[in-house]
């Protein structure tokens, strides 16, 4: 450990390295600690199941990467980075053997809706057009003076609304009503809840405007691009040190902590004011998940052939069935069919299997810190829109909420969104400030997923808490 340096993040996440990269950049000298030993928090991959099968052991699906302001200043090429993009960004498989799809081009996407063509047209067009200005405003803290402020007007109207209002009053079929509840359920909230309908546009959105590709060779290649990168710009990477107490750490003039709340209570609790810790306190938990990683003999034998072709695929059937599994799971019960995330790598890159096999890497949400074991549910999903995909299983690697938290401490009670991203928390997280990534212990500053924009792979927290502690610790503008 070195005596002092300019700053010291805690975590390798995204959002720890973006804020590496960002004071390295800016001339700092940086080291970032890490428990694990493995670089990338929520980015990594690894031999899950059998020798020769790549898994990633969290995130998959990489629109917010692609489409992240931050990451596009950075040469993560040259850094081996390279993206794959699907035929199909996602697939939405109904029980009539049809799937409805989110493609690359609105146009495609509305054509195959049908009855919806035009009111899908109309809802995403004018958004597609602005994609750009309106990324760059929601991701930072929701509190901002807009650079947009009629785009993001128009954008808040719409993304306050409830996923099941929202659907069914601007949409007639079953096709365009549950592919839009699917790509909403990624907010973790009931579809019945405000700011539900957000996810399902930015997402949405994002797809038409970046695709949902996936990093050819893994995730861990977007950690590795981003390590590299703080490592040429001068910084070094620790692992197999996590911190207890901020007094363990070196000297510096500022602290960045890419970790979850509750990580930051464990740690710093002690020495934070008493009204800054309840409130810190006081912030919720999204529900947990369940993951399985799969080793295939074959592809997955889907009914719909779109799906054959789609690097994602989304399990729950209609917009009805996916609001009351997602209702239970806030309820805290375990839904008899739950809502299931699926992708299928290996079809569209070839590091991921050997020859002629694949792999397929599914979760699917359940209440906070739930020990319930989901395979056989996920099962009985994946079984229903693929019939005989059983017989294609060589072997499978489960995560239950105690594993996840074991492996990375940010994903306390299986929570994988650093908090939940409810109406309240999207503008208090985790406190209420323009700029929360400023803590109350002084040159310490807060920059995972706890922080705006939240959950995902795009390094904007880091990059904020950054550009912040730059301003008013480093006096660099
Ligand atoms: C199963 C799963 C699937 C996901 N799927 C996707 C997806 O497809 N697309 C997407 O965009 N996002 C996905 N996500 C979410 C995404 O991975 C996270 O939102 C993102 O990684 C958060 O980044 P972060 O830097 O804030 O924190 P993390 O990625 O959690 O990184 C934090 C790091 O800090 C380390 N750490 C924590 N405490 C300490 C300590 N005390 N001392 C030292 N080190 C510490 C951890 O070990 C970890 O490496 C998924 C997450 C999971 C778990």
């Amino acid at each position: 450990m070195p005596d002092a340096c300019d700053a010291v993040v805690v975590g390798s996440g995204p959002n720890g390295l973006a804020a590496g990269i960002t004071l390295a950049r800016a001339g700092c000298s940086v080291i970032v600690y890490e428990s694990n030993a493995t670089i990338g928090g929520g980015a990594r991959s690894a031999e899950l199941t059998l020798p020769g099968f790549l898994h990633d052991v969290c995130s998959a699906v990489h629109p917010l990467a692609a489409g992240s302001p931050f990451f596009k200043t950075l040469p993560l090429e040259r850094f081996g980075l390279e993206w794959v993009e699907p035929d199909i960004p996602l697939a939405h498989p109904l029980d009539n053997g049809s799937a409805a799809c989110l493609y690359r081009d609105v146009e495609v996407t509305a054509e195959q809706l049908y009855e919806d063509s035009g009111a899908y047209r109309r809802l995403m067009k004018p958004l597609a057009h602005n994609w750009l200005n309106l990324s760059i405003e929601f991701l930072q803290p929701i509190l901002h003076w807009p650079q947009h402020p009629i785009t993001l007007a128009h954008f808040g109207i719409l993304g306050l609304c409830p996923a099941t209002l929202l659907s069914k009053s601007v949409f007639k079929g079953e096709r365009a009503r549950a592919l839009f509840a699917g790509i909403a359920a990624h907010s973790f909230l009931p579809l019945e809840a405000p700011v539900s309908s957000a996810f399902a546009l930015v997402l949405g959105l994002a797809g038409h405007a970046v695709g949902w590709p996936i990093p050819r060779g893994g995730s861990q290649q977007i950690s590795n691009a981003l390590a590299d990168c703080l490592r040429e710009l001068g910084g070094k990477i620790e692992v197999n040190h996590r911190i207890e107490n901020l007094r363990d750490l070196p000297k510096s003039r500022a602290i960045f902590l890419d970790v979850s709340v509750w990580e930051f209570l464990r740690i710093a609790g002690q020495e934070m004011a008493s009204g800054y810790r309840r409130r810190l306190e006081s912030f919720r938990h999204a529900p947990g998940i369940f993951k399985i990683d799969y080793a295939l003999s074959a592809p997955i034998p889907w009914k719909a052939e779109a799906c054959r072709r789609a690097g994602t695929i989304h399990l729950g059937g209609t917009i009805d069935e996916i609001a009351a599994a997602e209702r239970d799971v806030a309820l805290g019960n375990i839904p008899e069919r739950p809502f299931v995330l699926v992708a299928q790598q290996s079809l569209f890159d070839e590091t991921r299997a050997p020859r002629n096999q694949h792999t397929l890497w599914a979760y699917c949400h359940v209440p906070f810190n739930c020990s319930t074991e989901m395979s056989d549910k996920i099962e009985s999903q994946i079984e229903r829109f693929a019939p005989g995909f059983r017989d294609c299983v060589l072997a499978r690697h489960t995560m239950s909420a105690a594993d996840l938290a074991k492996s990375n401490p940010n994903l306390r009670g299986g929570d994988i969104s650093g908090g939940a991203a409810n109406l309240t928390q999207l503008i208090a997280r985790p406190i209420l400030s323009p700029m929360p990534y400023r803590t109350a212990l002084p040159g310490v500053y807060l920059c995972s997923a706890s922080t705006p924009p939240g959950g995902g792979v795009h390094g904007m927290c880091g990059y904020h808490a950054a550009r912040l502690a730059l301003h008013e610790i480093f006096a660099i503008h």
